[in-house]
């Protein structure tokens, strides 16, 4: 006797995509959400693409802060690079964004139960077929065919399955980002500085947020982050740029930027999201990922109940059309994340001056790569194949 079709743990965009997918399709589900409320904490820089977001809906004005047009980076020098966007972007309100996903799972039909905190999984026969969880301290259980763990970058759940999530401390980035008031920018622009001093082995990002407000953040490399306090950067950074700047609100968090785990099923559960090392390992950007993977996983959840096998095999098609949607970049992306973390302050100046001066219409993403390839060429051939798709 099962209480749901589908689980699905972790109220993120990716939670909420796979269970606006699987009760599409007729599934009875139900969102568990250890948080209080949907979408806070944010921990997000809150950046996305209009192209990401439109895959799956358009974009409202309300989960809009501020559209973006242009981008700017910096070298360590403080060489300032000005690119004209490929496509438009957004700074979200991710608070209101992660809402308006839930609301519309619900609307398909999901429940959802916030400040239900999954602590243990029901594992029968070698298979996952229901959860454990606390709900404002009392200890409750359900039964589902299947569940969906999408509970984000400290997930516990895979682990709980006997799926091997570690990562290593050189995929991961330790970010801490405060929201200002008090800033002028300019609101089209995002911002990114690059090298040690500003952020060792990751970056820095200006990103606007409409009314003079910022998300000012950075992401630091796990194997240096003992020796650097990604707090203390942020707060010189503001003192030495934007001395007149207020914070209203600061968090901090992990961005995962490994490769996706080599196993992301078992029997009886699907992992999605950052749960599963989908982020973007150059941009640090995981919330169309997510989105796109919790689509597939929800998608996936209701052929495998129709033909009636949760088992690994019954579920091969998940990992399969991830692949094939974002899976294979990825993992050329993360080779590209490698050399990258590998150039030196020295190299990222000099390419900085070769890109200064050419003209800015002519820097493309190409004259990008191909300047940084005279730094360190191996990164062409994982250009290409990212751009090829191989
Ligand atoms: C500082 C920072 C800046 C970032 N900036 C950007 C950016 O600009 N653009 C971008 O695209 N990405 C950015 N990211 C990454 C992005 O936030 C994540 O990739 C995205 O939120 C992943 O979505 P998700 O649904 O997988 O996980 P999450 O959004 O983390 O959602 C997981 C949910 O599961 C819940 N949960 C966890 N454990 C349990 C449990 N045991 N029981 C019940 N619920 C549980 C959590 O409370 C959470 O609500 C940033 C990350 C950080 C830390």
């Amino acid at each position: 006797m099962t209480d749901y079709d589908v689980i699905v743990v972790g109220g993120g965009p990716a939670g909420s995509m796979a269970a606006h997918a699987a009760a599409s399709k007729g599934l009875k589900t139900i969102m568990l959400e250890k948080d209080r409320d949907i979408g806070y904490p944010v921990r997000c820089g809150e950046a996305v693409s209009d192209e990401g977001l439109r895959q799956f809906m358009e974009p409202r004005p309300e989960w809009i802060a501020a559209t973006i047009s242009k981008i700017r980076m910096r070298s360590p020098n403080n060489t300032e690079i000005d690119f004209r966007s490929p496509g438009s972007g957004y700074i979200l309100h991710r608070r209101i964004f992660d809402y308006a996903l839930a609301n519309r799972a619900s609307q398909a039909g999901v429940e959802i139960q916030t400040r239900a905190y999954v602590d243990g999984l029901i594992i029968e026969d070698d298979v996952v077929c229901g959860v454990h969880y606390q709900y404002m301290g009392e200890p409750r259980s359900l039964r589902a065919k299947l569940v969906i763990a999408a509970d984000g970058v400290e997930s516990r759940v895979g682990r709980m399955a006997g799926i091997r999530s570690a990562i290593k401390l050189r995929d991961i980035e330790s970010g801490y980002q405060v929201t200002v008031g008090n800033i002028d920018i300019d609101q089209e622009m995002i911002d990114f500085y690059v090298g040690s001093n500003w952020a060792p082995g990751g970056y820095l990002w200006v990103f606007p947020k409409g009314d003079r407000m910022a998300n000012i953040g950075l992401g630091v490399n796990g194997t240096l982050s003992k020796d650097y306090n990604s707090h203390d950067l942020i707060h010189n950074f503001l003192k030495e740029q934007y001395p007149q700047a207020t914070v209203l609100t600061s968090v901090c968090g992990g961005v995962p930027i490994a490769q996706t785990l080599k196993r992301i099923t078992g029997n009886g559960i699907m992992l999605t999201g950052d749960a599963a090392r989908m982020v973007n390992p150059v941009s640090g950007g995981g919330i169309v990922s997510g989105m796109h993977a919790g689509k597939i996983a929800g998608e996936v959840s209701a052929e495998a109940l129709a033909a009636g096998d949760v088992s690994i095999k019954g579920l091969e098609e998940y990992p399969k059309r991830w692949r094939k949607a974002g899976g294979k970049n990825h993992e050329a992306l993360h080779r590209i994340s490698e050399t990258i973390y590998d150039i030196s302050d020295e190299q990222l100046d000099r390419i900085a001056l070769r890109l200064s001066k050419t003209k800015e219409q002519d820097r493309t993403l190409l004259k990008i790569f191909t300047t940084v390839a005279r730094e360190k060429p191996r990164i062409l051939l994982d250009v290409t194949r990212a751009f090829a798709g191989l």
